[in-house]
């Protein structure tokens, strides 16, 4: 398969993901942009379903905001529910955080502070038109100079609600809120979950929730406190971090607290 709908030519493999397969295409009825398109494999989808999708589609690519990756396009070819959104050449934070480990270095304090804010401003967009992200993880966090475009959003949304049949989902937990791991609903409070997760990758480039297998990782979500920021962090930050990981839903900040809290963090010049 290398033409998808007439238009988008693949050029490679760019991964494989919890709900299907990414690769790089060329858009070649837009002067041959480089694009993204996500190809997940449905059994067998009824007429109603793939209508229900397509509306999911249609809300989803009118929504523009800098700090969110462009969703372009949505189709079925064949078998496959098709996504194309904007690429992002310059990498997701999992690799960069992961490579920033590897050198043994870190993101400075104020960098860390930035981006994040970039990361709560994308998602309280999405939450003031009521849509949840339910992915919020660092391979989905994709980096364009000092920029943050968050992508995937409603994708998971998409797949399970309208697609049931496609959710083989065989993503990772450890983002996961403890109500997500509990069946008990997922809500905007579990994307500020893993906006907390996301907030101490980003400082230590390692994750809040990682043990040696996944039903030990799930264990510490549910029951273990989080582990605290490093001590250079000033207290308001570690006080916000240690409320977005608050095991019940209710005692976690909006999106839109959460906004204007960081908007107000102080870092003193030695902070750097
Ligand atoms: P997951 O998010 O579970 O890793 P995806 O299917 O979303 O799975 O992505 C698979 C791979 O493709 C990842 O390595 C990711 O970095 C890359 N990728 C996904 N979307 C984009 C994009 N818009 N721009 C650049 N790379 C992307
Ligand atoms: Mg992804």
């Amino acid at each position: 398969h290398t033409m998808y709908a007439n238009r988008y030519q693949q050029i490679k493999k760019l991964g494989q993901g919890s709900f299907g397969t990414a690769y790089l295409v060329h858009d070649t009825k837009s002067k041959h942009e480089k694009k993204v398109l996500k190809a997940i494999f449905i059994e067998d989808v009824s007429p109603n379903e793939s209508l229900d999708a397509e509306h999911e589609a249609s809300i989803l690519a009118r929504l523009r905001h800098p700090n969110i990756v462009r969703f372009y396009d949505s189709f079925m070819d064949a078998n496959h529910f098709c996504i194309v959104t904007e690429y992002c050449e310059d990498g997701d934070l999992d690799q960069y955080l992961k490579s920033l480990r590897k050198q043994r270095s870190r993101l400075q304090m104020d960098q860390v502070i930035d981006l994040f804010i970039q990361l709560v401003s994308a998602i309280n967009f999405l939450h003031s038109k009521k849509i949840l992200h339910r992915d919020i993880k660092t391979s989905n966090i994709f980096l364009k100079r000092n920029h943050i475009k968050l992508g995937d959003f409603g994708i998971s949304r998409l797949m399970m609600n309208t697609l049931d049949k496609a959710s083989t989902f065989i993503g990772t937990p450890y983002y996961m809120s403890p109500e997500t791991l509990r069946f008990d609903g997922y809500n905007m409070k579990s994307d500020i979950w893993s906006l907390g997760c996301v907030l101490y990758e980003l400082s230590v480039c390692k994750r809040a929730f990682e043990r040696s297998n996944i039903l030990q990782t799930m264990e510490a979500i549910l029951r273990e406190s989080p582990p605290l920021l490093p001590e250079r962090f000033p207290v308001k930050v570690q006080q916000l971090y240690l409320q977005m990981l608050s095991k019940e839903p209710e005692h976690r900040q909006t999106a839109a607290e959460l906004l204007e809290e960081f908007s107000h963090i102080e870092l003193k010049p030695t902070d750097k």
